[in-house]
């Protein structure tokens, strides 16, 4: 599986996947058409499939021209589908999802959105979390609860290790520093934010991330309860690092 990162808007990452075997190439969360479908181009690969972890517009803003460029058909969470009017497919919890030869499974992942749905290649230790996890951070709570977030991580924690993880943002230099005030005895917090600060100031990006790191830096995987994550994200809201 080839995974390519496109930059788009001020700090969304929108992920192009090809599988190699049997030619076919999908779109994770297009927040607009116009440098996806020039990737694609250039690589000679043809979009088949757009898939949409959670209805907001920096997810779903290319959908439409996509699908009208490419045919692409559209998947997507279905407690969300009143949101995605460019939806052909809707998935929940289980459902297993296609990419040529290779499967997804759905998690459902809600609290950032209430229908927010992650996809799983278990086979390739790859998953596409949109707004949940990111590197050091999670998203916010617009239309869910603690207790939901403090699950989810929980979950994602139990994935193998070497899991990349590829979030729909930069977010890492903030999410950094914010870590660095929640966890100031963390030695691998402090390494992190300084390798992050580098790569930052080098233009390079810090997505994905892995399981691993995550286990190790980021304080809302790391939180003991879900009052303990509803206090860290209170806390972030608030943070002007
Ligand atoms: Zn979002
Ligand atoms: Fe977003």
């Amino acid at each position: 599986m080839e995974i390519v990162r496109i930059p788009a808007l001020s700090d969304n990452y929108i992920w192009l996947v090809h599988e190699p075997v049997s030619g076919e190439t999908m779109v994770v969360d297009p927040a607009e058409s116009a440098p996806v479908l020039a990737e694609a181009e250039r690589r000679g690969w043809r979009i088949a499939q757009i898939w949409n972890t959670h209805w907001h517009p920096d997810h779903t803003g290319g959908n439409a021209a996509i699908k009208a460029a490419t045919g692409a058909r559209v998947t997507g969470p279905a407690a969300e589908a009143a949101r995605i009017p460019t939806l052909d497919r809707t998935v929940g919890e289980g459902d297993t999802v296609r990419l040529g030869a290779i499967a997804a499974t759905i998690l459902e992942v809600p609290a950032h959105t209430a229908g927010h749905i992650a996809y799983h290649f278990a086979s390739e230790h790859a998953l596409f979390i949109g707004d949940t996890l990111f590197a050091m951070g999670c998203g916010r709570l617009f239309e869910g609860t603690a207790a939901q977030m403090h699950a989810n991580m929980n979950r994602l924690s139990t994935l193998p290790p070497d899991t990349r993880v590829y979030c729909a943002h930069e977010y890492t230099l903030a999410n950094g520093r914010f870590a660095v005030t929640a966890e100031p005895d963390n030695a691998a917090i402090a390494d992190r934010l300084a390798a992050v600060a580098a790569a930052r100031a080098a233009g390079e990006a810090t997505v994905p991330t892995t399981i691993a790191l995550e286990r190790d830096t980021n304080p809302f995987m790391r939180a003991p309860s879900a009052e303990a994550l509803a206090a860290l994200r209170l806390a972030k809201d608030n943070f002007r690092g």
